[in-house]
């Protein structure tokens, strides 16, 4: 260790950042109060003018609470808000333009504060909080989730900002504004090649810590161990000030000079990491995106893929690896936190991971492509970072488990981790899930790479999809690319096992009535006035066929008038993949189409077709797809749908609605009694929507209790469970 901190000390250049409250002064009640006293202001002076000594401060604080601070310290870098505001050589300069955008949300975070009574909305340059920790503690849970549902929604149009849970608050910020961003800054202000040391105290340090390249150094200042990204730590604010003292000397020390400093101080520090789980994992689930967290003392409403995993994690104290959603270079440091149920271990995906392997080869490559659209986009550079992206994940994965561990990849994100891991030595069972259909080889193979996609897909020992179909399309692709002994082994590894939902859950969500004055209420019996509800819901994706569904609905008026004013087509599109120009000419196509129903077919007391550009929560989906007289679940192409089984979850046994349900979706496999259409058939589609409206109740009850036995069998549970006993057999 001593030779290693000489190195540091005495490199040619260091560029050293500095956080300040809790770091280099105590905290104080506000921080106006919290003031630099006469030593710490000559250890700062000292330490900035020692050679080859490049001094930052990045500070949280306000910049009106460090305006003074700079002006005394002109030698000095100085950051405020995290990074926002930014002071060199005199000048103040803001990183970021004013996010005006945040009006919008403050506004509404605004409305919502006056309702509780002590809630707060703060407003800085870049971000918006709100408060609740002076609210009636028993109101907390409901700010939280009423602040969580508007911000998501919202953020969903607003690709630079992001969401920060925090302790009795919530954060809306932009991606940028975070001290990682300011210590690049910083280091732009040494010489090139200088190492780097970076020490802070707060949560908000780790966006430095997770920042720092293999040569740099990161310090956490703390009394006892905690999870953290710094590689060493120390215990205290007078450690720090010692730590500095000692680098100072280290750099003004003579050759001939013994300091007897020299030797003593390191010992303050002490080593920080490994944040590891404390036994190894046994069972690890790697998917592209980590779950959200649960935030405050509300376990939030959890996708079904989560609540299908959740026992199996349960069990083995678990780890869940996904990215964060942030960005940032290099990124891949690893932050390993509990949660209530299992492991979470997420890291920051590289600067160019979003654009090539996330919105290029995943969303414009591999999505369309097995979904057997044609409008496929094949680029080199992003099948390159496809390639790195799985290597990326796989290294974490090496990192996270006992090579033995049990490994569970989820979806088309991560084709290629197995192959990665057996080369790095992993010798422990490897299973894939395929969300997404799988479709004929004609069509996999104008893929350039789809050989060597497919080899090292069949280094999984178990490959689940959803339907039969799929598993003889990837049988046969392994045929056709790769001869019969890759088609034995697709054989062997290949199973069907369908995903399900938690039917329980939406029966009895979709029963509750509510209080009326609720907003999630929808307001719906007064807009129905009495027609018939024929009700859509979908993320707004092609693969969804919703512009086609629209089409068949006009027919259904055009052909069918006697439906006019007695029906009324609601459809819920929920904001997806805003980064990709395919999802952009949709929305506009989809809204073009709407506008031009309503405007044929509308009449004074009638709108046709109400379009609704948002999500909802779950329960209250289930309360729609209850009033519904038909749900209209015509995908082009889907891997399942888990909406076909929610509706029929939903459904009022003595009186339920009808599924009209693509066959081209997995569901149609499975739920063969709905009403099975082609949405490719605008003409047809329409005569399935009369007939479907017209289906006496007997029919209807016949039909819905066959589809419930099925989704009541099928369920999120039992996906887990058959999967990973498959894996382990
Ligand atoms: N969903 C939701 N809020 C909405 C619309 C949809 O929570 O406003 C949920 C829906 O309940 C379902 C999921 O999103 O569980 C969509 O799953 P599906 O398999 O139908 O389609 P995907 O979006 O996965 O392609």
């Amino acid at each position: 260790m001593p030779a290693e901190w000489q190195n540091l000390a005495s490199a040619a250049s260091i560029i050293i950042a500095l956080d300040l409250d809790g770091t280099l002064i105590p905290f104080a009640p506000t921080p106006q109060d919290a003031t630099l006293d006469a030593q710490t202001e000559a250890l700062l002076d000292t330490l900035a003018g020692a050679p080859g000594v490049t001094l930052g401060i990045i500070s949280g604080r306000p910049r009106d609470l460090v305006v003074d601070l700079a002006a005394r310290f002109p030698n000095i870098a100085f950051a405020a808000e995290h990074g926002v505001w930014r002071f060199a050589h005199g000048v103040w300069e803001s990183a970021l333009d004013p996010v005006s955008q945040l009006d919008e949300i403050e506004r509404a975070l605004t409305g919502l504060a006056k309702r509780y009574a002590g809630a707060l909305v703060e407003r800085k340059t870049c971000s918006v909080c709100l408060h609740w920790r002076r609210v009636a503690e028993p109101a907390h849970h409901r700010i939280a989730a009423a602040a969580e549902v508007i911000v998501d929604e919202w953020l969903e149009t607003q690709p630079s900002l992001e969401r920060l849970p925090g302790v009795e608050m919530l954060e809306v910020r932009h991606r940028a504004a975070h001290k990682g961003s300011a210590l690049a800054w910083l280091r732009g202000h040494g010489p090139a090649g200088s190492r780097l040391l970076a020490i802070g105290d707060d949560i908000t340090d780790e966006d430095m810590f997770v920042s720092l390249r293999d040569t740099d150094v990161g310090i956490l200042v703390a009394a006892s161990p905690r999870r953290t990204q710094a590689g060493l730590r120390l215990p205290s604010i007078a450690a720090v000030h010692r730590f500095l003292r000692w680098i100072i000397d280290a750099r003004t020390a003579r050759p001939d000079q013994t300091n007897p400093n020299l030797h003593g101080m390191p010992d303050d520090v002490v080593v920080a990491r490994p944040p590891r789980p404390a036994a190894p994992a046994q069972l690890i689930v790697a998917s592209n995106r980590l779950p959200a967290a649960p935030t405050g003392d509300r376990a939030r409403e959890v996708g079904g893929l989560v609540s299908a995993l959740l026992p199996a994690l349960e069990k083995t104290q678990g780890v869940w690896l996904g990215w964060s959603g942030a960005e940032r270079d290099p990124g891949l440091k690893l932050r390993v936190e509990p949660s209530e149920s299992f492991v979470r271990a997420q890291f920051d995906y590289p600067l160019t991971w979003r654009q090539r392997f996330y919105a290029g080869f995943c969303n414009r490559c591999l999505w369309p492509l097995l979904h057997g659209f044609p409008r496929v986009h094949y680029a080199d550079d992003e099948w390159s970072c496809y390639v790195d992206a799985n290597r990326g994940y796989a290294k974490m994965l090496m990192e996270l488990g006992s090579p033995n561990a049990e490994i569970w990849v989820q979806d088309f994100h991560l084709f290629l981790v197995a192959r990665e891991l057996r080369r790095s030595g992993h010798r422990g069972r490897l299973g894939f899930y395929l969300h997404v259909p799988f479709p004929a080889l004609d069509v996999i193979e104008t893929m350039p790479w789809a050989t060597e996609l497919i080899a090292a897909l069949l280094d999984f020992d178990r490959i689940g999809v959803q339907t039969q179909r799929w598993a003889e399309n990837l049988i046969a692709t392994a045929r056709g690319l790769l001869g019969s002994e890759a088609e034995a082994r697709a054989r062997s590894r290949v199973r069907v096992i369908p995903v399900g939902i938690d039917p329980d859950r939406f029966a009895s969500a979709a029963q509750f009535k509510g209080n009326p004055n609720e907003s999630t209420s929808l307001g719906l019996e007064a807009m129905l006035g009495g027609r018939k509800l024929i009700l859509g819901v979908d993320r707004l994706d092609y693969s969804k066929g919703i512009p086609e569904r629209l089409e068949a609905y006009a027919r259904l008026l055009e052909n069918f008038p006697e439906w006019r004013n007695q029906v009324s087509f609601v459809q819920v599109s929920v904001p997806t993949r805003s980064d990709v120009p395919e999802y952009g000419e949709l929305r506009s196509r989809v809204e073009a189409l709407v506008g031009r129903i309503n405007g044929a077919y509308g009449e004074a007391d009638w709108v046709p077709v109400r379009y609704l550009y948002r999500s909802y929560e779950q329960e209250t989906l289930a309360r729609l797809y209850r009033q519904a007289a038909v749900g209209l679940v015509t995908p082009l192409r889907d891997g399942m749908n888990l909406v076909a089984k929610e509706f029929v979850a939903a459904q009022d046994v003595e009186d339920p609605g009808v599924l009209l349900l693509s066959k081209f979706a997995g569901a149609a496999e499975h739920l063969t009694l709905a009403l099975l259409t082609n949405p490719y058939h605008p003409d047809g589609l329409a005569a399935d929507l009369d007939a479907a409206l017209r289906m006496p109740r007997e029919e209807r009850i016949t039909r819905n209790s066959a589809l419930k036995a099925i989704v009541w069998r099928d369920t999120a549970a039992r996906w887990a469970e058959r999967f990973l006993d498959e894996l382990r057999g």
